[in-house]
């Protein structure tokens, strides 16, 4: 186990799928990474690692609620010995008004006694840059993308400086691109000047992926920043390059038993991976409409799994073609048929794993999210990426026993997906 000194970087990311990407880009920059699934408990095991990510669902909820969660987060890391925490927020700055960014920002920078905090959503590698304060996508302003339509979170600002500004308590400022080009000490001595100034907080530029390494090496001198993972990789590239991370994606010792697959995800590339699954390993296709009825078919699914485990993995699917669906739906809702069938996979889950199954697949975000809630896992140390994006994952802290796991959302992932991850967790 670690002693809490050894953790270099502490991050509160606003929703799960962000945390994972997170936990993600600082595992390909060097940094043994364990993300957990909300706070943890205080008195949670963790294998030795340089990064803690804590995965909340605080970026749309009432701000008051953000704040509250994310101060706690921010005590279990800086309890962990945490010096520096990384706020992390969607890449395209995804908040209105009245928050969730500046409020929670404003409290964990009072909490840090920083005077001043840089933030930027830059990251270049996915098309997000920052130019004058203003964040594009591709090769739009933030208002003129898709996110102006958002939901929840319409962005008709593309100036952080503004948006971020009535949001939040503090003066707000700029760290432009001329002065980053001239390297960090440049960036400090504007951020003196600023913070000379009454401004709490910088939105700094970030153009190229070199920009976010300069920020990274700044934003170390203080214990808070605000950004997305392109922050998050400057930090990690900083800190690993300082020495303070062992570069390392194995998992410890291999799990071995029986293994399994489930698929609640009815996306194209799934579907195919189920096509190329066929082939290699034995399939069984639930039948939705029993799973709406009742118990039984999960039950089926099991006694079928349990029957071939001894001779290698198997996939279990409820993924149908888009016309199967949206007839479902029209005589279940969506709603209930979906959350009927991702209860049947985490039932299924927890038969798998009370039949000794400890190495599992999980295509489907929702899906995954019902898997992990039903095993109780409370994080994950991750490991080796299976595919762009979908990390081989093993629990950590689980009441359940060892357990490695790949978790995959939507349409990631090539053809033979399932073999690809089993390959990946001994
Ligand atoms: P993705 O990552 O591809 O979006 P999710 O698991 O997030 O996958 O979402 C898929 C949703 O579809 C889940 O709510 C799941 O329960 C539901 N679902 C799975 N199979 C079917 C089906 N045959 N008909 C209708 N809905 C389904």
């Amino acid at each position: 186990m670690t002693s809490a000194a050894k953790l270099s970087l502490g991050c509160i990311a606003d929703d799960y799928t962000g945390a994972s990407d997170l936990a993600n880009t600082l595992t390909r920059a060097g940094l043994r990474t364990v993300q957990t699934i909300g706070v943890p408990a205080s008195d949670l095991a963790l294998p030795e690692v340089d990064a803690v990510v804590v995965s909340l669902k605080s970026r749309s909820i009432e701000a008051g609620l953000a704040v509250t969660r994310s101060r706690a987060a921010e005590s279990w890391l800086r309890g962990r010995g945490v010096k520096h925490i990384l706020f992390k927020i969607c890449s395209t700055f995804d908040s209105t008004d009245a928050g969730n960014i500046g409020p929670v920002m404003d409290a964990l920078r009072a909490d840090s006694k920083d005077s001043i905090v840089l933030v930027t959503p830059a990251f270049p590698e996915t098309g997000r840059t920052v130019y004058q304060g203003n964040l594009f996508v591709g090769s739009v302003p933030l208002n003129e993308s898709p996110l102006k339509d958002h939901p929840l979170n319409p962005m008709h600002d593309s100036n952080l400086v503004r948006v971020l500004a009535r949001q939040s308590k503090t003066k707000v400022g700029l760290v432009d691109l001329a002065t980053l080009a001239r390297g960090a000490d440049a960036v400090r001595v504007k951020l003196a000047e600023l913070a000379q100034s009454g401004v709490g907080a910088a939105i700094i530029d970030a153009v190229f992926d070199r920009d976010l390494e300069t920020i990274g090496q700044v934003a170390l001198d203080h214990r808070l920043s605000v950004g997305a993972s392109g922050i998050g990789l400057g930090l990690a590239r900083t800190l690993a390059a300082a020495g303070n991370a062992k570069p390392d994606t194995a998992l410890g010792t291999p799990i071995g038993g029986p293994a399994a697959c489930l698929a609640g995800s009815c996306s194209q590339a799934t579907l195919r991976q189920i096509a190329s699954a066929e082939k290699v390993m034995p399939v069984l296709h639930l039948d939705p409409e029993r799973v709406i009825a009742g118990k039984d078919e999960a039950q089926r699914a099991l006694a079928w799994a349990r029957d071939r485990l001894g001779d290698g993995p198997v996939l279990i699917a409820s993924s149908s073609t888009p016309d199967e669906v949206a007839a479902l739906q029209s005589r279940h809702g969506r709603d209930a048929a979906g959350h009927a069938i991702e209860q049947a996979m985490a039932d299924i889950a927890d038969g798998l794993v009370q039949s000794g199954v400890h190495r599992l697949v999980v295509a489907g975000g929702e899906t995954s999210g019902a898997v992990v809630d039903r095993l109780g896992i409370p994080g994950f140390l991750v490991g080796a990426e299976i595919a762009a994006g979908v990390p081989v994952l093993r629990a950590v802290g689980s009441g359940r026993g060892e357990m490695v796991l790949a978790l995959k959302s939507g349409n990631f992932g090539g053809p033979e997906f399932f073999s690809d991850a089993l390959a990946l967790m001994p």
